[in-house]
C-alpha cells in the first residue's frame, strides 16, 4: 500500500452534480454566490491552496458545465478539465474515480462542493490517517440527544449518543481500494450509499474517523448559506486588516525582436514579422510578471530559478515559469491580489491583444482577470523600443503574505 506521506500523489474530486433547487431561484447551490465566489470556487479554492494536494477533479451535471466553467474561471493550474456526473451521487463519484484512472494518484480526497468552508487542518488530519487505514473521514461527536422514530412522531429509541458521529467530507482513501470498492457496489447495482465511507466500509475496508470541524459545515437551507457569508466576511476582514501584509514586486525585462520568428507575448501567439530571441521562448511580458512576483517573494529572480545555462529551459514555453512563481506565493500560504504589467514597444500594437493577455495571466495565475491589468506604451520612436529592435516589459506585483511569513523572512 502507498504511504500516505507529504510525497504521495494527492487527488481531490470536488462532487458538484447536483440539481438540487432548493434555493428557489435559477440555480443548484453550488453556484450561488457566497460573498463574492461561488460556492463551488471557494469548495474547490480549499484544496488548490493545500499543498499537499496535486490536482483537482470537479464532476458536474453535463447540463450545468457552462454554469461550472464561469465559476470556476481563471484556475487552471492543477483543476482538471470537469467531469460529467451520474444519476446519484455515489455514480458522480465514480464517474470522478473513473476518470483518474489513466494517471491514477496514490491517494483520493472525496469533498462535496456543498463544504466551501473546509479548514486545512481537516484535510490535513484526514490524509495523516491515510497511512495507516484504507480511508479516514473528518466527523464530529452529536451535541444533541438522538431519538429514532419510523413515523416520525413515535419514540421508537434514543439511541446512545457517544457512539454516534456526524460525517462530513473530505473523505480520503486509497485511491485504487476504493475505486474497486465503487465497482463493486455499481456491479452489485447497489445505488443507496450516502456516501463513500459506507461503501468502503461496505467493501471490507478500515476506515477511521479524524476530527472534523464545525466551521466545515454543508450547504443545505439559506439559513447556512447566512452563516458561511457572516463567517468568510469576518474571515476576510480579519486577514485584510491584521493577519496579512502586502508586499510589492517589481519585474523588468528586455528580449530583442529578430525577423522570421514566432512572437509570443503574455503567453498570446501574435501573428507579426518578428519574434522575440531569447533562451527560452522569451516572453518578455511573462518574464516581468514573474519577476514581479519573485520580487514580492523576495526570492530570488527567474534567471535564479531557471537558469539560461540549463539546456532543459531552451524554448521552454514561458508560462512554465510563472506557474512556478504562483506556485511558490501559494506554498507560503500567500494570494496574488493585483499585477500590472506595462509592455513598452512600438510594434505590434498590443491593444487588439489586451484582453487575451489578461485572460492567459489570469489561468496561469489562477486568479480572477480583473486582478490583472495590462497596459502598453510607446517611447516615442526613442531608444531600442522605438527603433523596433526590441520590446521592454515592466510589471509590478501585489501580494498578501501571512505576516508569519514576513517575520520568518526577518529573522
Ligand atoms: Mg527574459
Amino acid at each position: 500500500m502507498p504511504a500516505a506521506n507529504a510525497r504521495s500523489d494527492c487527488a481531490a474530486i470536488i462532487v458538484a452534480a447536483g440539481r438540487g433547487l432548493r434555493f428557489g431561484g435559477d440555480r443548484p447551490k453550488q453556484f450561488i454566490d457566497l460573498a463574492g465566489e461561488a460556492v463551488l470556487a471557494r469548495a474547490v479554492d480549499v484544496f488548490l491552496g493545500h499543498p499537499r494536494v496535486d490536482r483537482v477533479l470537479v464532476v458536474v451535471n453535463e447540463a450545468d458545465r457552462d454554469l461550472a466553467m464561469a465559476s470556476l474561471g481563471g484556475r487552471r493550474p492543477r483543476l482538471e478539465p470537469p467531469v460529467a456526473g451520474g444519476a446519484t451521487r455515489q455514480a458522480s463519484v465514480f464517474a470522478g474515480l473513473k476518470a483518474l484512472e489513466t494517471a491514477p494518484p496514490d491517494v483520493v480526497l472525496i469533498h462535496d462542493a456543498a463544504r466551501p468552508l473546509c479548514p486545512p487542518g481537516v484535510v490535513d488530519r484526514v490524509l495523516d490517517a491515510l497511512g495507516e487505514a484504507d480511508g479516514a473521514i473528518p466527523a464530529l461527536p452529536l451535541t444533541e440527544t438522538i431519538k429514532r422514530s419510523a413515523d416520525g412522531c413515535r419514540i421508537d429509541a434514543t439511541l446512545p449518543r457517544s457512539e454516534l458521529f456526524a460525517a462530513q467530507t473530505p473523505q480520503g482513501f486509497i485511491y485504487r481500494i476504493i475505486l474497486e470498492a465503487h465497482r463493486r457496489a455499481a456491479a452489485e447495482i447497489r445505488a443507496d450509499f450516502t456516501d463513500d465511507a459506507s461503501i468502503a466500509e461496505w467493501a471490507g475496508c478500515e476506515v477511521r474517523l479524524v476530527k472534523g470541524d464545525p466551521v466545515n459545515l454543508k450547504i443545505t437551507t439559506r439559513h447556512d448559506l447566512v452563516i458561511a457569508t457572516r463567517r468568510l466576511d469576518g474571515e476576510m476582514l480579519d486577514r485584510a486588516m491584521t493577519q496579512t501584509v502586502p508586499c510589492t514586486g517589481f519585474g523588468y525585462d528586455v528580449h530583442a525582436l529578430v525577423e522570421g520568428k514566432k512572437l509570443v507575448l503574455g503567453g498570446v501567439s501574435i501573428e507579426h514579422s518578428h519574434g522575440l530571441e531569447g533562451h527560452s521562448d522569451a516572453d518578455v511580458a511573462l518574464h516581468a510578471v514573474t519577476d514581479a512576483l519573485f520580487g514580492a517573494l523576495a526570492d530570488g529572480d527567474i534567471g535564479m530559478h531557471f537558469p539560461p545555462s540549463d539546456p532543459q529551459w531552451r524554448g521552454a514555453p514561458s508560462h512554465i515559469f510563472l506557474r512556478e512563481a504562483a506556485d511558490r506565493v501559494r506554498k507560503r500560504r500567500g494570494r496574488i491580489v493585483h499585477l500590472d504589467l506595462t509592455i513598452v514597444c512600438e510594434i505590434p500594437k498590443i491593444g487588439p491583444h489586451r484582453e487575451a493577455i489578461r485572460a492567459k495571466i489570469a489561468e496561469i495565475i489562477g486568479a480572477p482577470k480583473r486582478t490583472i491589468s495590462v497596459k502598453a506604451t510607446t517611447t516615442e520612436r526613442l531608444g531600442f523600443t522605438g527603433r523596433k529592435e526590441g520590446i521592454a516589459a515592466c510589471a509590478v506585483a501585489t501580494v498578501l503574505l501571512p505576516i508569519e511569513e514576513i517575520e520568518e523572512t526577518c529573522v
